[in-house]
């Protein structure tokens, strides 16, 4: 029996993470395939039951349904559920389904790898709060950040996301709106500056005055499509270090792959697997 993970979502333009899985599922040598399935919202629930069959080793979870997907399964892991938004799903041997959420530990292990150092003790300044920003955050604060300010477009957002995730670690965490001084201000001396907006994917422009920013900062953008967006662009001009998503997509994926399949170090086939299309410059969000 060929076993299935499905990625839940609508619509689901990219193909990144299925080319990424299913050179893992080869590599390991285990008969699997990641399929897509571009559902409409009342087909959610159905598709959730149906992944606690055989077949199924879990589920891969994308927008509009992180949060709607954590209602359905049968367990929400703590930290997904302190983050509110659950990202994959796996079956265990029981046919139980658990939700987890792999883009903390997974930003955690692209942005290290992008600073040269852990994220313990660094000021971070975060543009945005939605759903990535979350996985964000809550990684900064449960690795040990010193502060955490989170800037957003609509500032409610920022406030109830410091309020969500505030107690987490030793860190403070404060939001403000993306112009307000004070996130400029916190730029002067941030070790480490997050763009977790669509903006440079969908919109034009960036969320980070990077010339505020000390020369010992690094930039790190959630978007990967486009690969160098105007926001990294200005960050390399200014000779800091930048780095984009693609690194956090791999590692997230090789997390959420070693919990569906017992199998762990797949981070290296997928970063071949997936390469072409993270260099194809025709690709556009
Ligand atoms: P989301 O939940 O829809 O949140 C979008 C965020 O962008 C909100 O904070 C929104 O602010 C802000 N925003 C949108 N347009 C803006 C504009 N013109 N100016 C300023 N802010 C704007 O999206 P998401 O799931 O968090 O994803 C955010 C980005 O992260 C996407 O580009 C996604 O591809 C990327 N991502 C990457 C990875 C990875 O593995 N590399 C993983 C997850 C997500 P408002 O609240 O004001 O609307």
């Amino acid at each position: 029996m060929t076993r299935r993970v499905g990625l839940l979502g609508k619509p689901l333009r990219r193909r990144h993470s299925q080319v990424m899985h299913d050179a893992a599922f080869d590599a390991a040598g285990i008969d699997a395939r990641y399929v897509l399935l571009e559902l409409e919202p009342e087909e959610v629930a159905p598709a959730v039951a149906a992944a606690r069959g055989d077949e199924w080793l879990g589920l891969g979870v994308t927008a509009p349904y992180k949060r709607v997907v954590a209602e359905l399964v049968d367990e929400v892991e703590a930290d997904a559920a302190t983050i509110g938004a659950v990202n994959n799903v796996v079956r265990t041997t029981d046919r139980r389904l658990v939700g987890f959420n792999s883009d903390a530990p997974g930003f955690r292990v692209g942005v290290e790898a992008a600073m040269g150092r852990p994220l313990a003790g660094a000021a971070v300044v975060v543009a945005g709060a939605g759903g990535a920003a979350h996985a964000v955050v809550f990684a900064c604060l449960d690795a040990g950040a010193d502060r955490v300010l989170i800037g957003n477009r609509t500032p409610a957002a920022a406030t109830a996301l410091a309020e969500r995730l505030g107690g987490i670690g030793v860190g403070t965490v404060a939001g403000v709106a993306l112009d307000d001084p004070t996130f400029a201000a916190a730029l002067r001396s941030a070790d480490l500056a997050v763009n977790a907006t669509t903006v440079g994917m969908i919109d034009p422009g960036a969320t980070i005055a990077v010339e505020l920013l000390p020369d010992a900062a690094t930039v790190f953008d959630l978007v990967y499509v486009p690969a160098e967006t105007p926001l990294l662009a200005a960050a390399r001009a200014r000779g800091l270090r930048a780095a984009n998503g693609s690194e956090m997509l791999i590692a997230q994926a090789a997390i959420a792959f070693e919990r569906w399949t017992g199998v762990a170090g797949m981070a290296d086939v997928m970063r071949a697997a997936v390469a072409p299309l993270l260099a194809d410059v025709s690709m556009v969000a």
